[in-house]
């Protein structure tokens, strides 16, 4: 049968402490214990149920960790304070001095930054791929590798990962692979193809309103534990806790996630179709001249489609910023960073949220100057969103 996450995610009942049909928010860093010798089992970790600080856990931090598992089909999660948060504490808490990572080379610009500029202080070291060529991915392999690390779509180019395949390779080679599924929420299901862990920056759609930053690592129970380990956990001693009011909010937007991704959906690849046929550079997984448009579709749960995210090569840096100028000054959207919003969103990844790469990796790595990312919004009229951006791009003679 076919993995549900909708399903799964609706099939959680929750009941507030007076009834509420919302969890009851719990508002303290601190929890009472009956007994001494209950709080000190507590910190060995072996009492079960019991909150000890809200760095560690909170209720409301476990029903939307909760929530999150069940999306994703693994045993259990734990939320953190940012995308960043999570995928800081996965990488510190699988790797230690010596070893060494294998990353996609197109990964979101801080997890770049975060590997090439701040592990290496830790002498852990990471080989950047092309993840799309399996050879190339394990010839890259060595006995001091514990980590595969990739995005399912990544940001900003829209790669996609072959979940099943690098699953193989890792346990092959005895490594985690590690999914930062941002892109694809509900759409792809790394954990059902055999990813080890699975990350989400919460801040784009899970949220979907651009009111906070937040993350989340799906995983095993016992990785999770460890994690969360008052001893050697890197979520308790980093400290990127998520905060519990942000916990109870996220999991109200989340409640309509499955609606949003549909309608994102259906708004990207109509724009994408539209573009594509008026010849302009696009790229979105929807499409057929998507090089990896089968292997998307072979992973995919359908009914949420190819997501929100693509982009269009307009030629120039100059002609991409006269664009999102004019298109933000007809209110189709904004020009800001981030995705996952009911509004349009569109940054030149080049000169923003991927400028942490130098540019002869950007340009290696296909990374033009003339391309915009667009986060395509929740429009109700997109067919008139099209004419409107179409009239832009005359006036701006991107097009004819
Ligand atoms: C935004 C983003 C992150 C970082 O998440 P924050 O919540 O901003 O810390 C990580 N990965 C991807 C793919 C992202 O888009």
């Amino acid at each position: 049968m076919a993995f549900k996450p909708a399903n799964n995610i609706q099939d959680l009942q929750y009941f507030g402490e007076f009834g509420g049909v919302n969890p009851s928010i719990s508002d303290s860093s601190t929890y009472t214990f009956l007994s001494a010798k209950t709080m000190f089992d507590t910190f060995e970790g072996n009492a079960d149920g019991c909150y000890l600080y809200s760095r560690h856990s909170t209720p409301s931090n476990l029903y939307l960790g909760q929530a999150l598992a069940a999306m994703e089909g693994t045993e259990t999660a734990n939320v953190t304070a940012s995308g960043m948060g999570a995928i800081t504490s996965v990488l510190m808490q699988l790797c230690g001095a010596g070893d060494h990572i294998v990353s996609s080379r197109t990964i979101y610009g801080g997890t770049y930054a975060f590997l090439k500029n701040f592990t290496p202080r830790f002498n852990i070291e990471t080989s950047f791929v092309d993840i799309t060529k399996m050879d190339v991915v394990e010839a890259a392999i060595t006995p001091k590798t514990k980590v595969l690390y990739c995005e399912s779509v990544s940001n900003p180019l829209l790669e996609v990962a072959d979940i099943v395949g690098l699953s193989a390779l890792a346990k092959k080679h005895n490594l985690k692979l590690v999914v930062d599924n941002t892109f694809s929420p509900l759409s792809i299901s790394p954990a059902q193809l055999g990813a080890d862990v699975v990350i989400h920056s919460l801040t784009k759609f899970i949220n979907g309103s651009s009111d906070t930053v937040g993350g989340v690592i799906c995983g095993s129970q016992e990785f999770i534990d460890d994690l969360r380990n008052v001893n050697d956990g890197a979520c308790m001693l980093l400290g990127a806790t998520m905060d519990s009011l942000r916990a109870a909010s996220i999991l109200k937007n989340l409640r309509t996630l499955h609606i949003r991704m549909q309608q994102h959906s259906l708004n990207g690849m109509y724009l994408a179709e539209k573009f594509e046929k008026d010849g302009l550079k696009t790229v979105y997984p929807g499409l057929a001249s998507h090089p990896s448009h089968e292997l998307f579709k072979t992973m995919m749960n359908k009914k949420y489609g190819f997501g929100g995210m693509l982009t269009l090569d307009v030629g120039s840096l100059e002609k991409a910023n006269a664009l999102m100028e004019l298109m933000q000054k007809q209110n189709l959207g904004y020009l800001a960073v981030s995705l996952g919003f009911y509004k349009t969103l569109f940054s030149a990844p080049g000169s923003s949220t991927s400028s942490e790469i130098p540019v002869e990796e950007q340009k290696a790595m296909g990374l033009s100057d003339g391309l915009i990312r667009f986060s395509i919004g929740l429009d109700a009229d997109i067919e008139r969103t099209y004419t409107m951006m179409k009239a832009c791009m005359k006036e701006l003679k991107i097009l004819e």
